[in-house]
């Protein structure tokens, strides 16, 4: 018995041994995955107590469609790629009230963020400064603060309701895909205007609560192109 626990001891071993082996080749393609061009990834982050909802994704995925081709308009034909599928659809084992009710150790107004992130981390990869993705997370979670930075945002279920048209004081989709114009900009390093009245028409200023009354009635600002100019996750379409 012993002498067979020692056999299989080896053969266990061998095993390490051959897995060890194997390692170089999957390391050098993940290596050759990571030269692929930066992608946008939108995650629709679906409660344990919600349902999914088509009309949710459908709207997700317009809208990225929409804030991609803002962008290529306002940069000359270049813009950020999208993933595929456009949108991923992850199923959290949270409940909806903890996103925006659960304490992360944070300010009160980062809970959402953080635990959006945090979910959409665990289930489907997403991560700051990551040399390859953006992320763009929309919770279903009851929220009205939409947050981005340093190449994340998390949306609440406002802005979901809000791509719908149900959102209960502002109908117009518009406005809220011209919201995540302004949160994704964050994601991809833009700033506030430093004077917001100097710039009233700016994306990442106020400008996204009334762009939608024409056509790009907001814009990025000099300051924002130049900004991009030097983004790896803008280029030509
Ligand atoms: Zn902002």
């Amino acid at each position: 018995m012993r002498q067979l626990a020692a056999a299989l001891a080896f053969l266990a071993l061998s095993g390490a041994s051959l897995a060890a082996a194997a390692a170089p080749p999957a390391r050098r393609a993940l290596a050759g995955a990571t030269q692929r061009p930066p992608v946008v990834h939108f995650v629709y982050l679906v409660s344990a107590d919600r349902e999914v909802r088509e009309d949710f994704r459908a709207a997700i995925a317009a809208a990225a469609r929409d804030v991609q081709a803002f962008y290529a308009r306002q940069l000359g034909g270049r813009t950020f790629r999208l993933a595929d599928p456009v949108v991923q659809v992850v199923r959290s084992d949270r409940p909806a009230a903890w996103f925006y009710s659960h304490d992360s150790g944070r300010d009160k107004p980062l809970w959402g963020f953080d635990n959006g992130l945090a979910e959409a981390a665990r289930l489907a990869g997403a991560g700051h400064d990551q040399p390859d993705a953006a992320w763009i997370v929309y919770s279903d979670g009851p929220g009205n603060d939409g947050r981005g930075g340093a190449g994340v945002a998390v949306l609440p279920e406002d802005d979901l309701l809000g791509l719908v048209g149900e959102h209960p004081t502002q109908k117009e989709p518009r406005r809220w895909v011209y919201g995540l114009a302004h949160e994704l900009g964050h994601a991809l390093g833009l700033a506030h205007p430093a004077d917001m009245d100097a710039a009233p028409r700016a994306i990442m200023g106020r400008g996204f609560y009334d762009c939608f009354v024409g056509t790009d009635r907001c814009e990025l600002t000099a300051e924002d192109r130049a900004t991009l100019a030097k983004s790896r996750f803008i280029a030509p379409r």
